[in-house]
């Protein structure tokens, strides 16, 4: 992103997917700066993406019709005025309840309270129902191999809001997996029949000594199964880890950290899983060809 993309970005009003992304991923006490809405109301989120300790899986919880969070929690407790007798008010900074329940179960409940803070234009998490978890997910551990204990660190950094200590251990991730990445990358695109010239500039990036180089070979060639709605997350990890950090206000950081850690968790599980799928298929086969004889 260059300045002028970042200052836009800065007056643009916080909108309802950013809200949910934001209940949906940001630890506790991290403060969020964007414009926001005169209202929450205008921007009330309907669906926040949590992991449900029932379904056993990451849901999509959904907000309940009628309640009335709209409200900051000390003035629908205390003292409800304003024209409407409701205490509805443009602009009222206080602490905000959002409620939702699994689509899945319809049993488990998320409840998460946001401070919302007008004069800064902030929002921060002060608290929440379901942990944020600092737990890594299986499937990453396996995949990541030595690298998950960085990757636990990275996790409890983000937890207590450090974001430059977080992409430092990300970084270190990206750049000890980005040759077995590439080394996927390689082994799909000979399945895919590329030509050798191709392949022979995927085998130049695995010895390139330069790890910017690298990264940018691996985004290049990245087949469209793995792009997110047409965004590249390996483009993605490139762009955040450009971004020179020290320049930047502490939530800024965050909201790089954040991107980062799920762009490297999404690209190394689903690298991961290909590679595996394909495994699988090899030995399918041949456990056929067994039978067959
Ligand atoms: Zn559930």
């Amino acid at each position: 992103m260059d300045m002028a993309e970042r200052v836009m970005e800065a007056i643009r009003p916080l909108d309802r997917h950013e809200l949910e992304a934001f209940i949906s991923q940001s630890p506790l006490y991290s403060p969020h700066r964007q414009v926001l809405p005169s209202y929450m109301t205008h921007i009330a989120p309907k669906v926040v993406l949590i992991r449900c300790d029932l379904c056993k899986a990451v849901m999509p919880f959904r907000s309940m019709d009628g309640d009335d969070w709209y409200l900051p929690v000390e003035v629908r407790h205390i003292n409800p005025k304003g024209p409407l007798r409701t205490g509805l008010e443009e602009k009222m900074s206080g602490v905000y309840e959002f409620y939702f329940r699994c689509s899945s179960c319809d049993t488990n409940e998320f409840l998460c309270w946001i401070h919302v803070d007008y004069d800064k234009d902030t929002i921060r998490k002060v608290g929440q129902t379901v942990a944020w978890s600092i737990a890594i997910p299986k499937e990453l551990e396996q995949d990541l191999g030595g690298d998950a204990t960085y990757y636990k660190k990275a996790l409890v950094l983000l937890s207590q809001g450090y974001g430059i200590g977080a992409c430092a251990y990300l970084r270190r991730i990206v750049e000890d997996q980005i040759n077995p990445l590439l080394n996927i990358l390689y082994e799909m695109k000979q399945r895919e029949g590329a030509d050798q010239t191709a392949l022979d500039e995927i085998t130049e990036g695995i010895k390139r000594k330069d790890f910017t180089s690298k990264i940018e070979t691996a985004a290049a060639i990245l087949p469209a199964s793995l792009m997110v709605e047409g965004h590249n997350p390996i483009k993605l990890i490139h762009d955040q880890l450009s971004i020179n950090l020290h320049s930047l206000p502490d939530e800024e950081v965050m909201a790089i950290a954040l991107r980062l850690k799920t762009a490297v968790e999404y690209a190394v599980v689903e690298l991961n899983r290909q590679k595996r799928s394909k495994q699988k298929f090899i030995e399918d086969i041949k456990s056929l060809a067994k039978d067959k004889v």
